[in-house]
């Protein structure tokens, strides 16, 4: 999962660089409002916490892709079948990492 914002002055998607998993944990390291740098525009922005957005990290799902070919290579090579398990490792890694940008994108801070 990466975070994510957009810039206000040239609508461009910046890259937010945490490690938080939550909006929660990225207020209390972070404050209410964030200091992000644009790197298109080299403006800087001041984002509510709200305003940051949570997106799927299309890496760890290769890595994931990668892994369960792997691993179903060597299970047709150990036991000559190939299972469901290289599928099940995907989707359980889609899901795994669905769900923490959903969890992210819908809690919100109260605004004061
Ligand atoms: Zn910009």
């Amino acid at each position: 999962m990466k975070l994510y914002t957009i810039c206000e002055f040239c609508r461009s998607n910046i890259n937010v660089k945490s490690s938080c998993s939550t909006r929660s944990e990225l207020q209390m390291k972070e404050g209410d409002h964030l200091s992000v740098y644009c790197s298109s525009c080299n403006e800087l922005n001041k984002k509510h916490v709200n305003d940051i957005c949570a997106q799927a990290n299309g890496k760890v799902l290769l890595i994931a892709l990668i892994i369960s070919i792997i691993v179903s290579a060597i299970l047709w090579m150990i036991l000559g079948a190939i299972g469901v398990i290289s599928v099940a490792i995907i989707i359980l890694f889609a899901q795994q990492e669905m769900k923490a940008v959903k969890s992210f994108n819908s809690y919100l801070i109260r605004r004061k």
